[in-house]
């Protein structure tokens, strides 16, 4: 059974944030890479696909595969006309997600590289790009099985779940927990029910992890969950393993270690064995 690798490439979420203080969880945006024998699933092409697209070209690994969008707010799109393999004529990328507000997928994703915005557009790029839209049914990426849920976001995003080989991998995130955006209510349980059994016994859930409670109070509405309530979510999923993910641009290191201590000790309170950390750039986690 082949090992599946996962690699973080941007922890970020909103925007890029280099700097001195976010030198060890990273600055760049959304992008995330699931490897598995041959096949190459990168999760969002935010600001860390252009990384990730030389090391798979200079790597000698394969540069075809899928590209999974959650949605294309900026910080998960961004990098993508950066990604030096989809240059490159011999290759091909299927690339995922869901249908936009009032517009295909394809039409919003080839928007950001019109010639307002950027000098080279889509149909400049030499590779097969294959666009396809999600539908809430499961489909097939080579051998891997891909699972769908919307997430509470503004605008339309999607969560994906992907299960290989008796591995699973949920990559959830621009996601708002239901019961604190819209009140405890028999409605608001039964969807954060119905995202609970997404991921349910997963390996790993990479889930949206942005706020502080202070924080959730001036920003709630805006598609983000607070940190506590994404641990609640993974101990509830009884997921094996849970990384903190798409941290706010304000975030400093010093400040994720602190939440990550204090995600540990709330898993340490309960009576399940999780393992929770937030999730760094440059960190290889294999399944
Ligand atoms: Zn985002
Ligand atoms: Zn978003």
């Amino acid at each position: 059974m082949s090992e599946v690798r996962v690699e973080f490439w941007g922890t970020r979420g909103s925007i890029p944030s280099p700097g001195p203080k976010t030198l060890r969880y990273g600055g760049n945006t959304s992008c995330v890479c699931i490897r598995w024998g041959d096949q190459v699933y990168i999760c969002d092409a935010g600001t860390g696909i252009r990384p990730l697209g030389f090391h798979l070209a200079n790597s000698g690994a394969p540069t075809s595969g899928h590209v999974f969008i959650g949605h294309t707010h900026w910080d998960h799109i961004q990098g993508f006309p950066f990604f030096f393999p989809a240059y490159l004529p011999q290759n091909k990328w299927a690339i995922h997600s869901a249908k936009g507000v009032g517009d295909s997928f394809e039409a919003i994703f080839r928007r950001q590289m019109g010639i307002n915005y950027f000098p080279v557009e889509v149909g400049d790029m030499a590779a097969t790009l294959d666009f396809s839209q999600v539908d809430g049914r499961p489909f097939n990426a080579g051998p891997g099985k891909v699972s769908t849920i919307y997430t509470n976001h503004p605008g339309i995003c999607v969560g994906y779940r992907f299960d290989m080989d008796g591995r699973s991998v949920v990559y959830l995130t621009d996601h708002e927990t239901h019961w604190t955006h819209m009140g405890r209510s028999e409605y608001s349980e039964r969807l954060d029910r119905e995202v609970a059994d997404f991921c349910r016994g997963a390996d790993l859930l990479i889930c949206d992890s942005q706020y502080t409670d202070a924080e959730y109070e001036k920003k709630r509405g805006w598609g983000h969950s607070r940190w506590r309530d994404t641990v609640a979510l993974a101990l509830d999923a009884e997921v094996k393993r849970l990384s903190l993910f798409h941290h706010d641009p304000e975030r400093s290191d010093d400040m994720i270690d602190a939440i990550t201590a204090e995600a540990s000790d709330l898993v340490g309170k309960s009576a399940k064995s999780l393992l929770v950390a937030s999730a760094r750039e440059g960190e290889n986690i294999i399944l």
